[in-house]
């Protein structure tokens, strides 16, 4: 699907520790090929680089269209080592000590920020890094404790969401749901049963849009309204702790964990395996502690967790949920008051980034919004950097006397901008 391509290319990260993943999965991949060839014969195939790159495989969900076709990405190896090998987390993270004070300013004052404690404990270990200006995004967790987290999000299905969450609390486990806000009220009763027996509920927009090319406004709805509306349904002001916009990491859009700084999130949920991309036997054959598992509510789903969580439970491991996979606290929750409307967006500052070819983030969308208006770009866009933007860019660079490179660093954003 197209989006699968939007995932693969939103994760084209440069950071120099996402090297470092990927050269530590083409290390691991080597090991295990090599000991998978050396087990079997060498002209046999292997069931191992397919199954780690359909572990990487991203959220397929989402309906935006790409309107620059390129090449695939070379899949993504980084992402495959996400079982295996957890990159030391380099920066500190900044701890959201702003938020008291940000959401004081708000409706939902009575609410408890995350300490600094645990949102240093959760920064310090997530990957790939974290950031200045940024969040911790969630991937998994490297631990030597036999936990795994399922996510389910959208909830499209109540009926399978029921069956869902029931054969995991069977098996003495807890998932985390995310539902779109717009489903929220058609699984209330089944979502507030979850809540109270220790399930936990996070955030996934609330109609599912891509967040990075809505305006301010729109993103803070988005974000507010499903809180909102899950604190109505469970009646209670409940504090969410992770974002999971679609197609999930959006690790760019400055603005969005700008908003989830000021809302009081601890981070971004991504995750480790999309369930559904591999059989249960691949996925029990590369289960590693610490994995983060997509699921949604299709049928498909419902089927491969009813064969997951019996097996995984066999295999001696606990289902938690993410507060119980980073030692967060449970979500906090006060009086329900009466929600109006979403906290504006406070002021920022945006930190500089360098966009490339094969970006797709809400800072391509703005440049190419920027270039549209010009006349440098006459095609539609949708936030990918794909070859048209690349050579309007290039136009752009020559007209304003810059090197024609096509990559939109400081100096280019500053010439369409005025601004770094
Ligand atoms: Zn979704």
């Amino acid at each position: 699907m197209a989006n699968n391509r939007y995932h693969r290319r939103q994760r084209r990260n440069r950071s120099f520790v996402m090297l470092c993943g990927v050269l530590a999965a083409l290390i691991v991949c080597c090991v295990i090929v090599g000991v998978v060839v050396h087990k079997k014969h060498a002209s046999q195939p292997d069931p191992v680089a397919p199954a780690l790159a359909q572990a990487a495989s991203p959220e397929p969900e989402a309906t935006q269209e790409i309107v620059e076709p390129t090449a695939e990405p070379e899949a993504a190896p980084a992402l495959a080592a996400a079982t295996e090998a957890v990159p030391a987390v380099e920066e500190p993270a900044l701890a959201p000590e702003a938020t008291r004070e940000a959401r004081a300013d708000g409706a939902d004052a009575m609410v408890a920020a995350p300490s600094a404690e645990n949102a240093q404990k959760l920064a310090n270990e997530v990957r790939p890094d974290v950031v200045e200006g940024f969040l911790p995004v969630c991937y998994g967790l490297k631990t030597d404790q036999k936990v795994v987290a399922i996510t389910i999000d959208d909830c499209n299905q109540p009926e399978n969401l029921k069956q869902i969450l029931k054969i995991i609390n069977s098996y003495g486990g807890k998932a985390t749901i995310f539902p779109i806000g717009q489903n929220v009220e058609k699984c209330g009763e089944i979502l507030k049963a979850a809540w109270e027996s220790g399930f936990e509920i996070e955030n996934h927009t609330w109609d599912h849009c891509g967040l990075y090319n809505v305006d301010d406004d729109m993103l803070a709805k988005e974000i507010w309204s499903q809180n909102a509306k899950v604190s109505q349904i469970l009646g209670v002001d409940y504090q969410m702790h992770f974002l999971r916009p679609r197609g999930g990491d959006n690790r760019y859009d400055q603005r969005t964990h700008a908003y989830m700084r000021q809302m009081g999130y601890y981070g971004l949920a991504y995750w480790t395996q999309v369930g559904i991309h591999s059989s249960t036997d691949s996925l029990m054959q590369h289960l590693a502690p610490g994995n983060i598992f997509l699921y949604h509510t299709t049928d498909e789903d419902l089927a491969q967790l009813s064969e997951l969580v019996p097996r995984l439970h066999e295999a001696g491991y606990t289902m938690v949920t993410l507060n119980e996979l980073y030692g967060l606290p449970a979500n906090e929750t006060a009086p329900l008051t009466e929600k109006t409307q979403a906290p504006v967006l406070a002021p920022y500052t945006r930190m500089e980034q360098t966009l490339n070819p094969g970006d797709y983030l809400r800072d391509v969308y703005l440049v190419q919004e920027e270039l549209t208006k010009r006349g440098f770009l006459t095609a539609e866009y949708n936030g990918y950097y794909g070859k048209v933007t690349k050579q309007a860019v290039m136009d752009f660079q020559k007209s304003a006397g810059l090197t024609a490179d096509g990559i939109c660093g400081p100096d280019t954003w500053k010439a369409l901008f005025g601004e770094n």
